[in-house]
């Protein structure tokens, strides 16, 4: 099986493309356009196999798109390809609509021409997999109300979603649904709630707090730190992903999460327990580094997710605990420095940028 994976230079993509070359047998089509979130150093470790094969390309461009479709005839598509980070959507919705909407909108137009022109037996097997986010369902907890018994997302939640992120990731999510609907384009979506692990560029809240506070550096904890995350370790997320595009019911979506709900401020204070440990300073507790700050407009309190739909019709449960991936992610980090060194040192703006959100 030949699998074109979108955005696989990124940190969910590039976990992707590493499960596929070292645990199957699949070909791997990497196309990326390398924005400041693409970082092929995540890939050196599988870019050598003849499996492994990358291009260069806007998904943006449908020109170039189709010529990489005639190229590398793919079985499968996995689109990952996005702009991720909510707080930049605030500073500058424009690409987020661009990448985001305008993006998948081209892709799937140049899927369909190509699927169409496909030969029965291959045409019946092709997927086209959209990846996509639990923010699309919005905030889970009303502004007035603590309680946390609200239901959690399940795959039939309504959408409400909060911020210029969010709303272009919903709107690819209908233009995939009505592809399927309107052209009958076999698809699958999912929805997953916040991921961390290895290669996580480091404006996103665990990797930036990891470095800031091995740097000496201030914690930046938005508002009270009460808002509510469910964190999934990204091997886990890769995992599903190949199990629902191979698995998965066309024309069905999969919810994915981690049974992981934390406050940010426990994400934050646990990162500081497992660096007191293994790397203790010389007085004191990285948790006096911890700083409040204004919080982010329009941000949503709680996310949660019912992962019991891809659990009980796919059978994939998350292996790590929050704890047990969180320490992984923290030993990586320290080992890895060569890799964030050089994604550190590179574009940064911005005034909200750098307090560290997931997305
Ligand atoms: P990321 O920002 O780390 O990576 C995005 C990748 O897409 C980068 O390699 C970038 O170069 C590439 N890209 C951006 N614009 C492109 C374009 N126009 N053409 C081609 N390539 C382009 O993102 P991520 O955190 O790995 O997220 C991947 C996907 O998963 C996204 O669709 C995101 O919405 C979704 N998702 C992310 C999370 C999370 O916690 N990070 C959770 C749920 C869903």
């Amino acid at each position: 099986m030949k699998i074109l994976v979108t955005g696989g230079a990124g940190f969910i993509g590039s976990a992707l493309v590493r499960f596929l070359i070292n645990n199957t047998s699949c070909d791997v089509v990497n196309v990326d356009k390398l924005t400041y979130a693409g970082n092929l150093d995540s890939l050196s470790s599988v870019s050598a196999s003849s499996r492994y094969f990358f291009e260069k390309v806007d998904i943006c461009d449908s020109i170039a798109l189709k010529a990489v479709f005639v190229k590398h005839a793919p079985d499968v598509v996995m689109h990952l390809a996005a702009e991720s980070h909510v707080d930049r959507s605030i500073d500058g919705p424009s690409q987020f609509i661009q990448t985001n909407i305008v993006g998948t909108y081209c892709l799937l137009e140049v899927v369909r021409e190509y699927w169409h022109a496909l030969p029965l037996i291959r045409k019946g097997a092709f997927r086209f997999h959209h990846i996509s986010t639990d923010e699309v369902y919005g905030d889970l907890t009303h502004p007035d109300d603590f309680s946390g018994t609200l239901p959690l997302f399940t795959e039939t939640t309504s959408y409400a979603p909060s911020s210029p992120y969010s709303a272009s990731k919903a709107s690819s999510d209908h233009l995939v649904r009505a592809w399927m609907r309107t052209y009958g384009l076999p698809v699958v979506v999912t929805n997953c709630s916040n991921n961390y692990g290895p290669y996580h560029f480091p404006e996103k809240l665990i990797p930036l707090v990891i470095l800031n506070a091995l740097e000496g550096k201030s914690l930046p904890v938005y508002g009270s730190g009460d808002q509510i995350r469910d964190w999934l370790f990204v091997d886990d997320h890769a995992k599903a992903l190949f199990c629902v595009v191979t698995k998965g019911t066309v024309g069905e979506t999969y919810n994915i999460g981690g049974h992981n709900e934390k406050r940010n401020i426990e994400v934050v204070e646990s990162i500081c327990s497992i660096l007191d440990e293994v790397k203790p300073k010389t007085e004191g507790s990285y948790k006096d580094q911890i700083v409040y700050v204004a919080d982010r407009p329009g941000h949503d309190r709680r996310y949660a997710i019912d992962a019991t739909k891809i659990s009980r019709e796919l059978g994939w449960t998350p292996e790590e605990t929050f704890m047990t991936g969180l320490r992984k992610t923290v030993a990586w980090y320290l080992e890895n420095k060569s890799w964030w060194h050089r994604v550190r040192t590179g574009e940064y703006q911005g005034t909200r940028l750098g307090l560290g959100e997931n997305s």
